[in-house]
């Protein structure tokens, strides 16, 4: 094999691991047996619907081969640089050798006891089909045709337990950067603090987050929320996402934050908006993130736990769209729609009852709203006119002249045309923030 392309996915559990940390430990294994790493490692995010997730459905990938030409630096791992190459001579490498290392460090951090954790490696001399990518982040993907796959390609594989992680792991090698990527920074925490409360500034967050301006999702400053700090027990200490691979390291060294351990950075399709398809209301299933178009036909109401909830209407069907709790103040500007506005939602789909989860929402009409001021005054009698009860119209009490409507204004809407989206506090990793384009 000249070069090869490693995919991992699924080692971790909700009482830790994490496949990053993985991905920096099968790289310096392989930079420590004499292997080069081609390109930035990859951090691929995919269906973000999927029920089986451990958090944000994320694998990795990275390509090894023989280097040439400049290296640039990726990371830090035990006080060592760690570079990549961005171009490759044709010599031979050990593609069994390679799977031996990937074998080992699974074996090694693997949270194989956990029901959850069913891990999978593929190694290829090929990337697979975009095609494969795009089914992975958008839809739902079987474990048999992705071995079909596999097979086809002559891959050297090995799915554990159920064999679930195969499917991320061939995903993320089949992913592209070419169209749209992003790069993340992580940092990990020493591991004697895993577990344990995080310390990060929020200080120093907020000064990198003002200075490094291609840097996205810092800090929600509403919400008082760092959003560089996972709350799960991962060897993470931080992550910071960007546009910039080279800003990202300027980035890091501004934030004052206990001890690093070590570092890596990773090319990602986060804030891709690589997730979502455009469909009809009546074409949306469960588990898609789509975007769609429609009139409001029933205004917001709030449910109990603070979810807002409004249904919209196209030629094939109607769905309700939810601003969920977690999206503290995005839900007020929700509460501003009204019936006859004309709205395109972005967002997953929950199963039951079928709805939208907003991620953002474009507005593209607001219908005209009025409000009553006064009951109408009389022709005659240049008196205000009684009600007669609800929706019942309005008679005046010296001459008996009738009228059905009040005098009404123009109501002034409190929301713009535009797009408005859910606060950084609670961005989904692939969602597009708006700050990167308007347009997906
Ligand atoms: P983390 O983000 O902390 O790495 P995670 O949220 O990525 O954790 P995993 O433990 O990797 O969660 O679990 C996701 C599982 O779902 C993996 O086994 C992956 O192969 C599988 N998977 C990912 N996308 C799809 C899909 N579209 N269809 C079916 N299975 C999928």
């Amino acid at each position: 094999m000249k070069f090869i392309w490693i995919g991992v996915d699924d080692t971790d559990s909700r009482t830790g691991g994490c496949t990053t940390f993985v991905a920096g430990a099968i790289i310096e294994r392989l930079v420590a047996n004499g292997f080069d790493i081609i390109g930035f490692p990859r951090l691929v995010r995919l269906n973000p619907n999927v029920p089986w997730k451990t958090r944000g459905n994320g694998a990795i990938s990275i390509q090894v081969g023989k280097g040439t030409g400049n290296k640039t630096k990726i990371g830090e791992i035990g006080n060592k640089d760690i570079f990549c190459y961005f171009n490759m001579s044709s010599g031979e490498i050990d593609g069994k050798r390679v799977k031996e290392i990937v074998e080992q460090i699974i074996m090694e951090h693997s949270r194989l006891k956990d029901e959850n954790t069913n891990p999978g490696f593929v190694i290829l001399d090929e990337q697979p089909d975009l095609e494969m990518y795009y089914k992975t982040v958008r839809e739902i993907v079987t474990i048999d045709e992705i071995e079909l796959l596999l097979e086809s390609l002559n891959a050297i594989y090995k799915g554990y337990k159920n064999r679930r992680g195969l499917i991320g792991a061939t995903a993320s090698v089949s992913w592209r950067s070419e169209d749209d990527k992003t790069y993340e920074i992580i940092s990990y925490r020493e591991k004697k603090k895993w577990g344990t409360k995080r310390y990060v500034d929020d200080a120093s967050t907020k000064k990198m987050d003002e200075t490094c301006t291609s840097t996205f999702d810092n800090y929600d400053y509403v919400n008082k929320h760092n959003r560089l700090v996972p709350s799960s027990p991962c060897p993470i200490l931080y992550g910071i996402r960007g546009d910039n691979a080279e800003e990202l390291v300027t980035a890091k060294d501004m934030i004052k934050s206990e001890k690093v351990d070590s570092c890596m950075l990773f090319e990602t399709n986060q804030g891709t908006d690589d997730h979502l398809q455009r469909k009809k209301i009546g074409d949306i299933q469960p588990y898609l993130s789509v975007i769609t178009g429609g009139k409001i036909v029933k205004n917001p109401y709030t449910i109990e736990g603070g979810h807002v909830i409004f249904t919209i209407k196209d030629s094939t069907g109607t769905i309700d769209c939810a601003a969920y709790e977690p999206t503290k103040q995005f839900r007020n500007k929700i509460r501003e729609l009204c019936t006859g506005d004309l709205v395109e939602v972005y967002g997953g789909i929950r199963e039951k009852p079928l709805t939208i989860n907003i991620e953002k929402i474009r507005i593209k009409h607001l219908e005209k709203q009025f409000i009553k001021i006064e009951n109408p005054i009389c022709p005659n009698c240049g008196k205000h006119m009684k009600s007669k009860g609800t929706r019942q119209g309005f008679k005046c009490v010296k001459c008996g002249t009738k009228s059905k409507k009040p005098i009404i204004k123009e109501k002034k809407r409190e929301i713009n045309i535009g797009f408005y989206e859910v606060p950084v506090c609670a961005r989904r990793h692939l969602s597009k923030p708006l700050k990167r384009t308007m347009e997906p």
